[in-house]
């Protein structure tokens, strides 16, 4: 089964908005076939981006969304109104919002059907602390964290798998190319067990977690290991242009 490698570029609260337009106008130039390539600025610049790259095959994601459509929400965004802007996928989940933010596991959930039913692909984030692989509960808590997915996401093209150790995201550190191939082999089992094989096979699973140039092709090389969510080395065109590269 082939899979289209997907390597998105998760900017976190970083960048100006000259700085994000130039970014995102110099990733889109790389932009080609044989991998999909996103990038998720911040919220307040994807107007800005979205007008930048129109044209181009780079795909505008949204780090978070809430999952109600509209209302006395304050601070809150929308599946509808990143649609409107052009935005194609959201992340659900990121260890940020669940160990930084607070965010519990039902509102992950909410949040992860809500951006798959407004017809947008989720990029859904799933990893465990350090103390819970040093406990040997990796497994257990991947599982309880895919669990927040449905089988009624029918569509394997906007269901994307991110797994991201905790103890490798923006540490320096990331999980060998053998801990994270174990990992992805376990997703795609429990997602087969779930679903069916045919749906597992055409789930794209990324990896995440201190992926730069240099270790992007041993983890890539993997088979259960479909493309990236990139943090820290998105920020810089040629080495996330140079990831994606390693993903084609
Ligand atoms: C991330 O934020 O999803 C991430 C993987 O960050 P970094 O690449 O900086 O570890």
């Amino acid at each position: 089964m082939s899979r289209i490698p997907f390597v998105a570029g998760n900017w976190k609260m970083n960048t100006a908005k000259a700085g994000a337009i130039e970014l995102a106008k110099a990733v889109a130039k790389g932009a080609t076939d044989g991998v999909q390539i996103g990038i998720a600025p911040p919220f307040v610049y994807l107007d800005a981006v979205a007008q930048a790259i129109a044209g181009s095959k780079l795909l505008l994601g949204a780090q978070d969304a809430y999952f109600e459509k509209s209302g006395a929400f304050t601070g809150e965004i929308s599946v509808e109104m990143l649609k409107d802007i052009g935005v194609t996928f959201v992340l659900a989940g990121h260890s940020e919002r669940r160990h930084v933010l607070g965010e519990n596991s039902a509102l992950v959930a909410k949040k992860a059907q809500a951006i798959y039913a407004g017809g947008l692909t989720v990029v859904h984030c799933v990893g465990e602390k350090i103390e819970q692989r040093d406990s040997g509960q990796t497994f257990d808590v991947v599982q309880r964290q895919l669990e927040e997915l449905t089988p009624a996401m029918q569509d394997p093209s906007r269901v994307v798998i991110a797994y991201e150790p905790v103890w490798a995201i923006g540490t320096g550190r990331n999980a060998t190319d053998g801990q994270a191939q174990e990992v992805h082999a376990y997703i795609r089992k429990s997602i087969a067990a779930r679903w069916n094989k045919d749906f597992a096979d055409r789930v794209r699973i990324q990896y995440g977690g201190s992926m730069k140039p240099e270790n992007a092709g041993g983890l890539l090389a993997q088979p259960d290991i479909d493309g990236g969510l990139i943090g820290g080395a998105s920020l810089k065109a040629d080495g996330f242009l140079a990831i994606a590269a390693a993903a084609r």
